[in-house]
């Protein structure tokens, strides 16, 4: 037994000689139980938008048959719950296209600054609606970047969206902004989507790209969340060899930052 866990030994003579194997078996065991929890999570939450519709589905059968306003409110919140499962399955797809694609260089030549511009577009009704302003910076001028395109535009659209949706009290300002740095391996872009919203305890910060970890998983659902974006945003990140920077502050705000080798 080792410090990081317990190494099965296998001991095998072979003529004179024994020949050990050492097998890690707290790496594998340490797998084996992510992937158990992750089937676990996905069930109940896919458990949970399917039960609310089938005993709605039970009264609209049964007791609210003749009820034309019960009807009419039962149909809404089904309609709402489809769509949850819709948002999730979508997003679990997604989130398995990018596991498998890690390994993969992106190989596309994309202009970072015309897609953040478009990203911000996207959500500009969203920010609307609660009367947040989109403000964006260093993104006047191409910045050029081997990537992909998609996966890129995800992850600035999630970054942007959540800033909007956790972190923004109406009249607040989110700000997208490009900026090249010299890091410690040569230049590198910093790409930060900034909020002055509710902020986010240092405790949860570590987990917070983890799978279907929320904060407060009430909020995260009323908002439409489904817990994977941050996880999917991460893998994404992985795969341009960058590295995701989450700063935050409760109750001043949260700035979250995507850093990518420029050469
Ligand atoms: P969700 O689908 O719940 O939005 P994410 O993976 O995108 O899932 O985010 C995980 C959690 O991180 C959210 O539920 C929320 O609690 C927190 N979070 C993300 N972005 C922000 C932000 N800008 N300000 C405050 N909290 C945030």
């Amino acid at each position: 037994e080792t410090q990081d866990g317990v190494h099965e030994v296998t001991v095998t003579p072979v003529g004179e000689r024994v020949v050990l194997a050492f097998e890690d078996h707290s790496a594998l065991a340490q797998m084996d139980q992510m992937r158990r929890d992750f089937v676990a999570n996905v069930s109940h939450e896919l458990r949970t938008p399917l039960t609310a519709m089938i005993g709605f589905i039970e009264t609209l059968q049964g007791p609210a048959k003749e009820d034309t306003r019960a009807r009419e409110r039962f149909l809404g919140i089904m309609a709402r719950e489809a769509e949850r499962m819709n948002r999730l399955v979508r997003d679990l797809l997604h989130l398995s296209r990018v596991e498998a694609e890690e390994r993969v260089r992106p190989s596309d030549e994309v202009d970072l600054a015309a897609l953040t511009r478009s990203a911000a577009a996207m959500l500009k009704p969203v920010a609307e609606e609660g009367r947040v302003t989109i403000r964006l910076e260093g993104t006047d001028t191409p910045v050029l970047l081997r990537a992909d395109s998609d996966q890129m535009m995800q992850v600035l659209s999630n970054l942007i969206e959540n800033a909007v949706k956790y972190g923004s009290p109406p009249g607040a300002t989110v700000t997208a902004r490009i900026a090249r740095e010299n890091g410690p391996r040569g230049p590198l872009l910093r790409l930060s989507v900034s909020d002055q919203g509710e902020g986010i305890d240092a405790q949860h910060l570590p987990r917070l790209t983890e799978r279907f970890y929320r904060v407060d998983s009430h909020r995260s659902r009323e908002k439409g969340g489904t817990g994977l974006g941050l996880a999917i945003v991460k893998h994404i990140i992985s795969r341009h060899r960058g590295r995701l920077i989450i700063e935050s502050e409760k109750g001043k705000g949260s700035r979250f930052s995507m850093l990518l080798p420029l050469d």
